[in-house]
């Protein structure tokens, strides 16, 4: 029996029973390496702007501490629970194994709409928030992170409110800071820089031209806005952006720079242009060279892993997509190359360590350095997966996600036990 539920936590399950089978792993040792170490839940009372006081629940999951301290992101969105707060802590585990970081995954979130919020409720409940976390975090326990609906000024407020009852400044409790607050240059770039780094290399490896490539991003958040940004500056045509509001297509292609501007100023792609608006739904199954979902979990389902028309599926999300859509793109590998999401992605908590490394030492490093560093870790952990999967001749997800798993375990064999 376990406390964790819900469609994401089953799909990490599942997943996870993918990889377990593959490595024959015994059953005493999935137990060990899929349950989540410690999962805290807390209520934070917040003053609404109209005098009334809200509570809301907070989650975080520290998945395992065998490699170092817990990393992972803060999510604020309505959807969030328990079980959805575990399954991205079990993937930053394996995430930060695939590309050799010193941390097991954590996840953290409250179930709540930020944009629901004023400015001023909003930093109420984020400083809050890292209030009731405080006996359970710490530079060398847990360090969390932006994620949907957390941004580099909600990570300020945190490592403000942690600071403030250490009674000095810790900027190193959390990564994805503003510079101004001992962030690093490069972490706010780092996620959506990987993902069109990443899809660059098989876009070249498949012989598909930049600048006659098209690109379609679900999503226009943090990931979603730079992925296109940094893929239109390489040449390739952003022909669909979606966010929660709507969806913009533009066969001949859109001008990212400016979606950019407009989102900025009015907080989402609503009201853009009546013209380039189209059914939020048809995006992901449009023709185009790459397709980066960088929205939510499962949006790609069996029924739309059929019907995808992209060659290269970039993976900005975590959890994109379904184990039951995995077993059709997995049918389907020779026509859509699959760069999955502990990989895609993984440059976001690349930075973050970055991030924390520099903070720990006090020495700052110049931008071109960090992604120059970035790329480094994410080709290096693409090799690895690349030829893992050529070896055993099995799907990218399989080969990238036993690689983690392979890790934490091999750690947890040579340790005993504990922790
Ligand atoms: N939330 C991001 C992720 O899912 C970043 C985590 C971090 O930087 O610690 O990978």
């Amino acid at each position: 029996m376990t406390v964790y539920s819900g469609p994401v936590f089953e799909m990490a399950v599942k997943q996870f029973g993918v990889i377990a089978d593959y490595l024959a792993i015994p059953k005493d040792d999935r137990d060990r390496l899929l349950m989540p170490k410690r999962a805290i839940v807390i209520s934070c009372p917040v003053h609404r702007d109209d005098g009334s006081t809200a509570v809301f629940e907070g989650y975080r999951v520290q998945h395992h501490l065998t490699l170092g301290p817990t990393k992972g992101g803060t999510r604020f969105a309505a959807s969030v629970d328990l079980g959805e707060v575990a399954a991205l802590a079990i993937w930053m585990s394996w995430k930060c194994a695939l590309v050799g970081l010193p941390y097991g995954g954590a996840k953290g979130g409250i179930g709540v709409d930020p944009l629901s919020l004023s400015a001023r409720e909003l930093e109420n409940l984020s400083r809050r928030y890292m209030q009731e976390m405080i006996p359970f975090v710490g530079s060398h326990v847990d360090v969390m992170a932006p994620d949907m609906g957390t941004n580099e000024q909600v990570m300020a407020w945190f490592m403000d409110t942690y600071s403030m009852y250490q009674g000095r400044t810790v900027t190193e409790i959390v990564t994805g800071k503003p510079v101004s607050a001992g962030g690093t240059l490069g972490r706010r770039e780092a996620t959506g820089r990987g993902v069109a780094h990443l899809a660059k290399r098989v876009m070249l490896e498949r012989a598909i031209t930049l600048n006659n490539a098209t690109a379609v991003v679900q999503g226009f958040g943090n990931v979603g806005s730079i992925a296109a940004a940094e893929l239109q500056a390489m040449g390739v045509t952003v022909i669909a952006v979606s966010d929660h509001t709507c969806a913009l297509h533009r066969a001949t292609g859109l001008d990212v720079t400016s979606l950019i501007r407009y989102v900025t100023e009015h907080g989402s792609l609503q009201g853009y242009s009546k013209e380039l608006m189209c059914d939020p739904s048809t995006i992901l199954t449009l023709p185009c060279d790459v397709l980066v979902p960088a929205a939510t979990e499962r949006v790609i389902d069996a029924t739309i892993a059929e019907k995808l028309q992209c060659k290269v599926l970039a993976e900005g999300a975590n959890g994109p997509t379904t184990p039951d859509a995995d077993l059709v793109l997995e049918r389907r590998q020779d026509e859509i190359f699959l760069i999955p999401d502990i990989l895609c992605n993984a440059g976001g908590v690349v930075v973050s360590y970055f991030e924390w490394v520099q903070d720990l030492q006090q020495l700052f490093w110049e931008e071109e350095e960090v992604m120059q560093r970035e790329y480094q870790i994410l080709d290096r952990a693409f090799d690895q997966m690349a030829v893992r999967a050529k070896r055993d001749k099995i799907f990218n997800r399989t080969a990238a996600m036993a690689i983690g798993v392979e890790r934490v375990r091999a750690a947890k064999t040579t340790r005993g036990l504990f922790p």
